[in-house]
């Protein structure tokens, strides 16, 4: 009669440590899955653009930083080759798409205006206006994207906008990435 106790509390022992090693292994087994492609929340969409953000991580502290704010927001950032209005050579439409839990923004680029490195310092520019929308979780449409801006924008201009933060950090890419100041 003593011996099912005995046997019963065995194989409570040997079951609890069986589910021990399944759960680590499980863990495990997730944590290097996802190693190799984290979540990148900034989109090339042309080999071009993405040659010159993987340049702008490499080299720059602040393109760096402005990619890993990014990926810690419930934003994804397309950047593709295309022409602005006014003018510019770059610019973030003022569009959000909600896509599920996700917001979606929109930066053009016209790479013949911005040669060899200037690629770089324009997309780290326009990725710091990126980071201005996507660190409030107010702006939901292109509307409130708007509107904020004109709010603060310090350049009095009506059609581009313009903020203090994205012209630093231009110049500070430029500095590292491109060894301008
Ligand atoms: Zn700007």
């Amino acid at each position: 009669m003593t011996a099912r106790p005995l046997a019963r509390g065995f194989s409570t022992v040997a079951f609890q440590a069986a589910l021990m090693v399944t759960m680590t292994c499980t863990v495990v087994g997730v944590a290097a899955a996802d190693e190799p492609q984290p979540l990148r929340r900034v989109r090339p969409q042309s080999a071009r653009i993405a040659d010159a953000i993987a340049q702008g991580v490499e080299r720059s502290a602040t393109f760096r930083r402005l990619v890993e704010s990014i990926d810690a927001t419930d934003g994804l950032v397309f950047v593709a080759e295309g022409k602005c209005q006014h003018g510019t050579r770059a610019c973030l439409l003022m569009s959000v798409v909600i896509a599920g839990s996700d917001r979606i923004l929109r930066i053009f680029i016209d790479p013949r205006r911005a040669p060899g490195c200037e690629l770089v310092e324009v997309i780290g520019h326009e990725l710091q206006h990126a980071v201005e929308v996507l660190s409030n979780a107010a702006i939901r449409s292109g509307i409130q994207m708007y509107r904020f801006f004109d709010r603060v924008k310090n350049n009095g201009d009506v059609k581009r906008f313009e903020t203090a933060a994205a012209r630093q950090t231009s110049l500070s890419v430029a500095r590292e990435a491109c060894r301008r100041s």
